[in-house]
């Protein structure tokens, strides 16, 4: 199953990837993450990244997309994987086309996490990271057992330099200028469906799990009427 999940910063993706990767088994594939692992590991490509991230800013669509293509041509994508910020303009998804093209395959669905901008606002300005193990908490909706600490392996946690207030108001006002008209794109492409992401986080897993339980149960009934009836079975 191939998979992509669209969405303003801090609508919640990262959190439902990541379930979602668990409960099908499939690779998820963030942008940010492989992005974020550079600039921790200070490659030229993080460096270069933390110049346009720390600004609010996309990093140029020539490198996020050789990125991707050289990850998707790793074998554990072979049978699918999710998208998690990736594609982020329309040349992103045009290269994304290309490259499931070149590979026999296409996508299966685009889900758009639906959020208000003041909710958005909201929930960066309260998360916390742990720059150890990557957990993520919210100060109100998803507070640590200790306050500053993480849970998993008792990291003091930060906050990530890009969702400090004014980086929030120029990555917000990037998704509605480079990212948003991706919703119409793939609207008109029948790939689009709508999340409701300020639910709390477990009705939106529930609402993704039935989605990918249709779209599974669709390609079933696909493969089953393109198969030919094999006469010399008994
Ligand atoms: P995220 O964690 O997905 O919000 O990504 C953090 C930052 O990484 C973004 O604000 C961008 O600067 C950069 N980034 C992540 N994905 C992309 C992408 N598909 N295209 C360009 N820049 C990206």
């Amino acid at each position: 199953m191939r998979i992509i999940l669209l969405g303003a910063p801090g609508v919640g993706k990262g959190t439902q990837a990541a379930f979602l990767s668990k409960k099908a088994g499939l690779p998820q594939i963030s942008t940010g993450d492989i992005f974020r692992h550079n600039l921790k590991n200070e490659t030229p490509l993080g460096k270069l990244a933390k110049g346009y991230m720390d600004k609010g800013l996309l990093v140029p669509d020539e490198v996020t997309i050789n990125i991707v293509q050289d990850r998707l041509m790793r074998e554990d994508c072979k049978y699918g994987f999710i998208l998690d910020g990736f594609p982020r303009t329309l040349s992103q998804s045009e290269s994304l086309d290309k490259v499931l093209n070149e590979m026999g395959s296409a996508l299966d669905c685009a889900i758009n996490f639906d959020v208000a901008d003041r909710v958005i606002m909201n929930r960066l300005a309260g998360r916390r990271v742990c720059p150890n193990c990557g957990k993520t908490f919210h100060i109100v909706y998803e507070p640590p057992r200790e306050q500053g600490v993480c849970d998993a392996c008792r990291t003091p946690l930060t906050q990530r330099e890009d969702d400090r207030e004014e980086t929030v108001i120029k990555r917000l006002h990037s998704y509605h200028e480079q990212t948003e008209p991706l919703i119409e794109h793939y609207q008109r492409r029948n790939l689009l469906v709508n999340v409701d992401a300020a639910k709390p986080i477990d009705a939106v897993s529930a609402e993704i799990e039935m989605i990918i339980d249709k779209i599974r149960l669709s390609n079933k009934e696909k493969h089953l009427i393109h198969k030919p009836f094999d006469l010399t079975a008994g």
